[in-house]
């Protein structure tokens, strides 16, 4: 199978090339040319199987140069019991709030307890078969610019895995205590964090000045190696995610909450459109949804959208408590707008250079209808997403993050609006312990809080009995590695020497 690219279709690849060059050469992201189709017996035959076989069937059905073996070795490394807590690391539970019932499907039992492990525990192995694949081999050097969760996910994911090396920055007083504490911890032996003086876009334009210097490029070279990315476009990232969409499906089936074949809904919190785009996937291959349910906080850009069909961006920037949300370019939906156009790259390209040069796009009438009949927009503020973390704490005994709180919120207010009674798969996108803070200020509401992050996670675990993930409890002993900040313009010199090519 081939990857086009969405704004330019005559652009085709392999998936190995898609996943080891990321993005396309013309600026636009890997899309597959055609897209597998499961009837219901498929669906039935991997309602049978565990979550690791369930994710070999889909991986190879959509990684046709990887051999079956190559792509089971690559599922077996990632989702262990022991990196997962048990042997399904996407579990559903079910929860009733408000006379609403939730399939809620808890995507943050990995590593770094947040959802980004459901890809990024894959994506070195896939990244390093196709490296193998397409450039002999080479190390590939792995440059993140983080604002804190998707840093140490990637970190995780990368630790000591062979032929990679991972280098980490971040904004010196842009992350939280705790995001900073975990990623200066991060064990392994080709790993290495940096803090920058300045904030997440200063870090940003860094790492993508050195992606693109031709001497520190040639130094890379001549040491056998290249570099590569972790972002959130690449295939490699969104495709791990359409498997837990059909997991959590056949593990719905098989409770006897539906029978095979009834539609259900989605319900998102979204930021980068990468797991709810994800869903859609699952859905053109033959999953029974009805709606997506696009879920965001009061940056609610994609509310817009896919009421109005106007994308724009030119509108304030909230810093909110679920903070992995708070984004105005959501890049995946390029992908989105490309199927739904029927493949016109011409209008994708126009429309995201509209969105780079003025901020803002319009599709026509045909996307905007199609988007709207498929999506549901919604959004919530701050009061009303720990207003629902303490109602889904107080009455469902549900103890819920800030994230899955806006999802929470934004499904509730779809029913209550459209009646719609369809069995929903709300999506879970951290550990409640993540975003300790917040969830305290939640569920212990006017109460005076401990200062110290770690005194807050046992506060809350006090409070709710919830218990501590196992990795943020261990955080709390381990030594700090990495204390380096450095100056922006510091960055290439730092890279050649973790690398030992100064
Ligand atoms: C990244 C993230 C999101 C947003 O997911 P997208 O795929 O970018 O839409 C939501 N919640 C949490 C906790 C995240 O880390």
């Amino acid at each position: 199978m081939m990857y086009n690219s969405t704004t330019d279709k005559s652009v085709s690849v392999s998936a190995a090339q898609a996943i080891a060059q990321g993005i396309s050469s013309d600026g636009g992201l890997f899309v597959p040319c055609e897209i597998p189709s499961y009837s219901l017996d498929d669906i039935k035959e991997l309602a049978s199987l565990d979550y690791c076989g369930r994710a070999k069937k889909i991986l190879a059905d959509y990684l046709d140069d990887f051999t079956q073996s190559e792509i089971d070795e690559c599922v077996a490394k990632a989702y262990t019991a022991e990196k997962f807590g048990g042997s399904n690391p996407a579990p559903v539970v079910f929860c009733e709030n408000g006379g609403v019932n939730m399939n809620i499907l808890e995507l943050w039992h990995g590593p770094t307890c947040a959802f980004k492990d459901m890809a990024l525990q894959i994506l070195p192995h896939l990244l390093t078969k196709s490296l193998k694949k397409t450039s002999n081999g080479k190390k590939a050097v792995i440059l993140v610019a983080t604002s804190g969760d998707t840093g140490k996910a990637a970190l995780e994911g990368f630790k000591d895995v062979d032929g990679t090396q991972i280098i980490v920055f971040y904004p010196v007083d842009g992350v939280s205590p705790m995001q900073k504490h975990q990623m200066n911890t991060q064990l392994g032996g080709n790993v290495n964090v940096c803090a920058i003086k300045g904030n997440f876009d200063d870090a940003q334009t860094g790492v993508k000045e050195i992606f693109t210097t031709d001497y520190i490029i040639d130094k890379l070279k001549s040491g056998n190696m290249l570099f590569s990315s972790a972002n959130s476009i690449n295939w490699g990232r969104l495709l791990p995610q359409i498997v837990y969409y059909f997991s959590a499906y056949c593990d719905i089936a098989n409770s006897g909450r539906i029978k095979l074949g009834e539609q259900v809904n989605v319900c998102v919190p979204t930021g980068n459109f990468g797991n709810i785009l994800a869903s859609y996937y699952a859905m053109k291959m033959g999953l029974p949804v009805k709606k997506f349910i696009c879920a965001s906080n009061s940056n609610n850009v994609l509310t817009d959208f896919i009421n109005t069909g106007v994308y724009d961006k030119n509108r304030s920037f909230y810093t909110t408590v679920s903070p992995s949300m708070d984004i105005l370019v959501s890049s995946n939906l390029e992908r989105l707008l490309y199927h739904l156009s029927d493949n016109d790259d011409k209008a994708v390209s126009e429309w995201m250079t509209a969105l780079k040069s003025g901020g803002r796009y319009e599709v026509g009438d045909e996307v905007k209808n199609r988007v709207s009949k498929l999506f549901f927009g919604g959004f919530c503020n701050d009061g009303e997403t720990k207003k629902t973390i303490n109602n889904m704490f107080s009455e469902s005994s549900y103890l819920c993050d800030t994230h899955t709180a806006v999802a929470v919120n934004v499904y509730q207010n779809y029913v209550k609006s459209t009646g719609d009674n369809t069995e929903t798969i709300v999506v879970s996108t951290a550990s409640p312990y993540k975003f300790s803070r917040s969830v305290l200020e939640a569920v212990c509401e006017g109460e005076a809080l401990p200062e110290n992050e770690f005194d807050m996670v046992e506060q809350l675990n006090k409070v709710t009995s919830r218990p501590v993930p196992a990795p943020l409890a261990a955080l709390k002993d381990r030594q700090v590695r990495f204390n380096n900040v450095i100056a922006a313009n510091e960055m290439p010199e730092y890279v050649l020497k973790s690398l030992g090519i100064n």
